[in-house]
C-alpha cells in the first residue's frame, strides 16, 4: 500500500469508526456487530503501526468511547477511565505477557487476576465520607455523564459504604494458593469505585418481550439495553429496569492504602460492593490460559453476557510501571471470546411446521461465519417477533448464535435500507397440507390444526420419537423420517415397529446391512424405560425431568392415563400446566389408539426409570464433570453416576473422588492435579459405572 493509499484508508476508517462509536455509545443502537467493529479497529491499528507518522491524536484508537450526550451534566474524571486492549487468541495473550515481561524484566514475579468481562457499561462511583456523591458514565474517558440519580436506583450500588468488619480481614477469596489477604479495617475518606452496570440475560429477554408486546423499540443486546436503561432522563424509568452492578476496580483513593488488585477486590466486597464470585488470582500463566479456556466453553453458564475474560497484573507497583498506551492500560488485556453476532443479508423467510403443528418462520440468510460455524438459517421465533421488529426480506440483519440455542435474528439494521426491502406476510394455510392455519387466543404461535394427518407434523413427530432423549433409535434422522412418511411406510410412530426388510428393497441408501441394523435398533428400542417413551410421545410441557417424575410415581402408562388432574398435581415436581397437558393428551382417541398400537407392538409401557439403581458401585463417591465427553452429554454422565449411587458436585475439593474430564477441560482439571484427585475419561467412567 502506498503512503497516499494508507492515508486515504486511515481517514476513511476514522470516519467509519467515529460513526459506529456514535451509534454505539450515544444512541445505544449499533449498526454493525462488535466483531465487524473490532476488525475495522484492528485494521486501523495495524495501519497506524506501519505508518506511525499518520497516528493522529484524535484517532479512534487513541480515544475511549464517544462524546457525552448533552442530556446529562458533565463530570470530569479525576483519573482517566480507560478501555482495554484485546487478545483474540492464546498467541495474542502470550504476546501480551511477553510485552509485560519486557518492561518489568524477564525475571519479574507476576500474579494475575482474572474475571469474566461483563458486557455492560463502565461507570465510576465516587464516595465521600462513606456516602455516594457522584456516579458517572465513562463517556470519552476524560469526561462522563452525571447519572447519579439513575445509579441510585440500581441494585448493588451502595448508597453508603459498609464499615469493614474485623471478620472480613483475611477472609479467603477464591485464590489459587488460598492465601490470606490483609484488609484495611477502616473506611476511606474518599474512594472512586469503578465497575460495570449490566443486565442479566434472563432479565434482558423479559424486558425486550415486554417492550415488544407494548409495541416499543427493543434493544439489540443486553449491553445496549443496560446502557439505554441507565441513560434515561427520568430516574423512575431506570428504576423500573432490572439493572445490576459489579465492582471491579478502585480508582482514586484517599485515607487507605491498597497494594494489589486482589486485595482491592476483597476490600470492595468488604465495603458492600458486589464483586464477581468467579474472579480468580493465579501465579501461573498456564492456569490463566486454562481459566480462559474453561470459561470460553462454559460462557453459557453465566447468568449475564460476557464477551471475554479480563486478565490484569495483580501488583499495583507493577501496574504503575507498565502504564498506559493510547487508550489501553498495558497491565490489563481482554481475552475476547469468539464473536456470537454477525451482520448478513436476509434472503428469504420460510415457514416450518413443528410436531405439534406450530408453524414457525425461519430466516434464510446469506451464509455468514459466526464463532467458526457457517450459519445459513436462523430462527425468527414467531409472527409477532417479525412484526414488532419490522424485519423485511432483503434487510441486513444482526444474527446471534449462542451455545446450544438455534441462531436467531436479533433485528434489522434499518439504517442500511435502500427501499427494496419487502415486508413479509404470514401464510394463511399450512405449506404441507394446505389446511387454514389457526391462532390460539393469547398465544403468539399459528398452528396447523390437521394434527393426525399433516405430513410435516408427522415427520417431526417421528424425528422426535427416535431422538436420543426419547426412544434413541440410531439410523433414523430427518431424511429417513421424510422418506418413511412420503412413501407411506409410516402413518404414526407406532408404524416404525411394523417396518419389514422387504419394504426397503430397492430404496436408495438402504443396503442389506443398513436395513438389518435399522430393524435391530428399532427392536432394541422396545425396552426403553417408561420415562423415555413418555418423552417420545411428545406431550406438551413433558420433558425429561417431568417424564421421570411421572414414571417414578406411577410406574405404568395405564396408571398415568387413568390419573386425574388432581392426582397428577399431587406429584412432586409436576405443576398444574404439566398436569393439564397430560390429561388433555390422553383424552384424544388418536393418542389412546397410538398407545394401544405401541402396546401391541411389544413396547415396555411400565417400569421405573434408569434412576432405579443399576448398581451400588459409586455409593459415597463424589464426581466433578468438566469439558466435553466424546459421547455422553453432561446430563447423561450425571444420570449414569446417579444410577450407580454416586453424586455429582460443581467444584473440585479434597473430598472429590474423581474428576471426569473431556475435551476443553479447564481449571477444574488443573485443580484436580494440584489436589491429587484422580482424573477419568469417559471410558474410565464407564468402567466404574457400566
Ligand atoms: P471493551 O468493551 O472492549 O473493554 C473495556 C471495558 O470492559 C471497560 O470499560 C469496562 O466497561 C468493561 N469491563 C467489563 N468487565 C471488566 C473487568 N472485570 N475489568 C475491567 N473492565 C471490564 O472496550 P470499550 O472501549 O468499552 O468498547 C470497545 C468494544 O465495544 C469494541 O471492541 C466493540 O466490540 C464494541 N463496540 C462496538 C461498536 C459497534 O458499532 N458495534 C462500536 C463501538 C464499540
Amino acid at each position: 500500500m502506498t503512503e497516499t493509499d494508507a492515508g486515504r484508508r486511515i481517514a476513511e476508517l476514522h470516519a467509519i469508526l467515529r460513526e459506529h462509536n456514535y451509534r454505539y455509545y450515544v444512541l445505544d443502537a449499533p449498526s454493525v456487530s462488535d466483531a465487524a467493529y473490532d476488525v475495522l479497529m484492528r485494521e486501523l491499528r495495524d495501519l497506524e503501526a506501519a505508518h506511525p507518522d499518520m497516528l493522529a491524536p484524535d484517532s479512534p484508537t487513541q480515544r475511549v468511547g464517544a462524546p457525552v450526550s448533552s442530556q446529562f451534566a458533565k463530570v470530569r474524571h479525576p483519573q482517566q477511565m480507560l478501555s482495554l486492549g484485546n487478545a483474540f487468541d492464546e498467541a495474542d495473550l502470550r504476546a501480551w505477557r511477553e510485552r509485560v515481561l519486557k518492561i518489568l524484566g524477564a525475571d519479574a514475579h507476576l500474579a494475575y487476576v482474572v474475571e469474566p468481562k461483563i458486557d455492560g457499561l463502565a461507570i465510576a462511583l465516587t464516595y465521600r465520607a462513606g456516602l455516594l456523591a457522584v456516579g458517572a458514565t465513562r463517556g470519552d474517558g476524560e469526561v462522563g455523564e452525571d447519572v447519579t440519580a439513575n445509579l441510585r436506583t440500581v441494585g448493588g450500588v451502595p448508597l453508603a459504604l459498609r464499615e469493614p468488619q474485623q471478620k472480613d480481614e483475611g477472609r479467603r477469596m477464591k485464590d489459587e494458593e488460598s492465601s490470606f489477604i490483609f484488609l484495611p479495617s477502616s473506611l476511606p475518606s474518599s474512594i472512586e469505585v469503578r465497575g460495570e452496570v449490566y443486565m442479566r440475560s434472563a432479565d434482558f429477554e423479559a424486558l425486550n418481550a415486554g417492550l415488544a408486546a407494548a409495541g416499543e423499540k427493543v434493544f439489540a443486546n443486553a449491553r445496549n439495553s443496560a446502557a439505554g436503561s441507565l441513560r434515561q432522563k427520568n430516574p423512575a424509568l431506570t428504576a423500573a429496569r432490572p439493572l445490576r452492578f459489579f465492582a471491579y476496580q478502585v480508582g482514586p483513593l484517599e485515607g487507605v492504602e491498597l497494594t494489589c488488585q486482589w486485595q482491592a477486590l476483597a476490600y470492595l466486597r468488604a465495603l458492600g460492593f458486589p464483586v464477581n464470585r468467579d474472579a480468580c488470582r493465579f501465579m501461573d500463566f498456564d492456569a490463566v490460559l486454562a481459566y480462559c479456556r474453561e470459561w470460553m466453553a462454559r460462557r453459557d453458564d453465566l447468568a449475564y453476557e460476557a464477551d471475554g475474560i479480563v486478565v490484569k497484573i495483580d501488583d499495583f507497583g507493577q501496574q504503575r510501571e507498565l502504564g498506559v498506551v493510547g487508550r489501553d492500560p498495558r497491565w490489563a488485556i481482554a481475552y475476547k471470546f469468539p464473536a456470537r453476532e454477525a451482520t448478513t443479508r436476509l434472503r428469504n423467510i420460510t415457514v416450518n411446521v413443528g410436531r405439534t403443528g406450530v408453524v414457525t418462520p425461519g430466516a434464510e440468510l446469506e451464509p455468514v461465519v459466526i464463532g467458526g460455524v457457517t450459519v445459513r438459517n436462523a430462527s425468527l421465533h414467531n409472527a409477532d417477533y417479525i412484526t414488532a421488529r419490522d424485519i423485511r426480506i432483503g434487510d441486513d440483519v444482526l444474527v446471534k448464535r449462542a451455545g446450544d440455542v438455534i441462531p436467531y435474528v436479533i433485528g434489522p439494521i434499518t439504517s442500511r435500507r435502500d427501499g427494496s426491502e419487502q415486508p413479509w406476510i404470514f401464510p394463511a394455510c399450512c405449506p404441507a397440507c394446505a389446511t387454514p392455519l389457526e391462532r390460539v387466543e393469547g398465544e403468539a404461535a399459528w398452528r396447523c390444526p390437521n394434527f393426525g394427518i399433516c405430513p410435516a407434523q408427522l415427520v417431526r413427530r417421528v424425528e422426535h420419537f427416535v431422538s436420543r432423549s426419547a426412544l434413541d433409535i440410531v439410523g433414523i434422522g430427518e431424511k429417513q423420517a421424510e422418506l418413511f412418511v412420503s412413501a407411506g411406510m409410516v402413518a404414526d410412530v407406532a408404524d416404525l415397529y411394523a417396518l419389514k426388510a422387504a419394504q426397503f428393497v430397492g430404496v436408495e441408501g438402504f443396503g442389506p446391512k443398513k436395513i438389518a441394523n435399522l430393524l435391530a435398533a428399532i427392536e432394541d428400542s422396545k425396552t426403553r424405560p417408561l420415562d423415555r417413551l413418555l418423552v417420545g410421545l411428545g406431550i406438551r410441557f413433558v420433558g425429561g425431568v417431568a417424564a421421570q417424575d411421572l414414571a417414578r410415581h406411577f410406574g405404568d402408562l395405564s396408571a398415568i392415563i387413568a390419573a386425574s388432574q388432581a392426582d397428577l398435581e399431587g406429584i412432586d415436581g409436576v405443576g398444574p400446566v404439566v398436569a393439564a397437558s397430560v390429561v388433555d393428551f390422553f383424552q384424544h382417541p388418536v393418542n389412546l389408539a397410538l398407545v394401544e398400537k405401541l402396546r401391541a407392538a411389544g413396547l415396555t409401557l411400565s417400569g421405573g426409570t434408569p434412576r432405579v439403581r443399576r448398581g451400588d458401585g459409586l455409593v459415597g463417591k463424589t464426581f466433578v464433570l468438566t469439558g466435553t465427553l466424546p459421547t455422553l452429554t453432561r446430563e447423561q454422565a450425571a444420570e449414569l453416576i446417579a444410577a450407580h449411587g454416586g453424586k455429582v458436585s460443581e467444584s473440585v475439593s479434597k473430598k472429590t473422588s474423581y474428576v471426569v474430564a473431556g475435551a476443553s477441560a479447564g481449571s477444574k482439571l488443573a485443580k484436580a492435579a494440584q489436589l491429587g484427585v484422580p482424573v477419568l475419561d469417559e471410558a474410565g467412567l464407564r468402567e466404574l459405572a457400566p
